[in-house]
């Protein structure tokens, strides 16, 4: 067990980092298999550049769910050990698509994306100047979740601006 690591941790307990390190995990796995059915079942206009924005944010997700699991680790901490786990601990919650449109499924995804803008961003405030490693990773991950918002709101942003070209071309 560790850890000098630790001991630079100030003004906030280490096992309440690892407690809100497992809530974001949870969002984590979660975001990360909405993203991934999302990605098969999408349908409609423009959905070959909606698959592959979507498969490349499940990526991510995974990605994320991987830093988090290491900083738990690193803080001596376990992190959650069974998909049950998920639905008690999560932030976001998930989403199960109802409607495979593309508009939809984009919409259901930024609703997700700006929870977990909130939620890192909370991490962020509560951490900095006082565990200054989770502080890093957080921050790198609130970088990618604006940037996922981001993109998909444009990519939302196009479909429906051309289907209204369409819908006044055909007038
Ligand atoms: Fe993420
Ligand atoms: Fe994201
Ligand atoms: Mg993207």
């Amino acid at each position: 067990m560790a850890r000098v690591g630790n001991s630079i941790i100030k003004g906030i307990e280490v096992d309440e980092v690892i407690r809100l390190l497992n809530k974001a995990y949870a969002d984590e796995w979660l975001a990360y298999y909405q993203y991934y059915i999302e990605e098969k079942v999408v349908t409609g206009i423009m959905s070959k550049s909606a698959v592959t924005e979507l498969a490349e944010h499940a990526a991510d997700e995974l990605r994320h769910a991987d830093m988090i699991a290491n900083r738990i680790m690193q803080l001596g901490g376990t992190p959650l050990l069974n998909p049950k786990e998920w639905f008690t601990h999560t932030n976001c919650g998930y989403e199960e698509p109802k409607d495979f449109d593309v508009v939809a499924i984009l919409e259901d995804a930024i609703k997700g994306e700006q929870c977990a803008i909130k939620t890192y961003s909370s991490i962020v405030d509560l951490t900095r100047d006082k565990d200054i490693v989770t502080y890093d990773i957080v921050s790198q991950i609130l970088a990618d979740e604006v940037e996922h918002e981001e993109d998909l709101q444009a990519l939302k942003d196009d479909i429906t601006d051309f289907v209204e070209q369409v819908k006044k071309s055909i007038k």
